[in-house]
């Protein structure tokens, strides 16, 4: 897509010098300063019961290089929707592609 060099306003392509100050327009650079590399699809590993075990075992995952996220679980009777408290009933989220992988490790580490 186009861009004044200038103004910084993005033009449809084809237009080739800027209508609001006459500058050439170049083509954007392409950043990926705020956009993720690539958008991670997360599945539920488990959930748990105790925060104590899924903690040490987000620990043993992220050892394993497998990133994973805590999140609350949002229908808990005991924390409202949107408090951020970890508690019981924690969402163990690991990326889909390393679902398997996770599972494995967690069913190891519970033998
Ligand atoms: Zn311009």
């Amino acid at each position: 897509m186009p861009v004044c060099p200038e103004c910084k306003y993005e033009y449809v392509e084809g237009v080739k010098k800027c209508p609001d100050c006459g500058a050439a327009l170049i083509e954007s650079i392409e950043t990926d300063d705020d956009e993720p590399l690539e958008e991670i699809k997360w599945k539920k590993l488990r959930t748990d019961t105790g925060i104590i075990y899924t903690e040490m075992l987000k620990e043993v995952l992220e050892n394993e290089d497998i990133p994973c996220i805590l999140k609350p679980a949002d229908l808990s009777p005991f924390v409202g929707k949107g408090t951020n408290v970890l508690g019981d009933n924690t969402h163990l989220l690991v990326p889909e592609e390393r679902y398997e992988e996770a599972l494995k490790i967690m069913q190891d580490m519970s033998e």
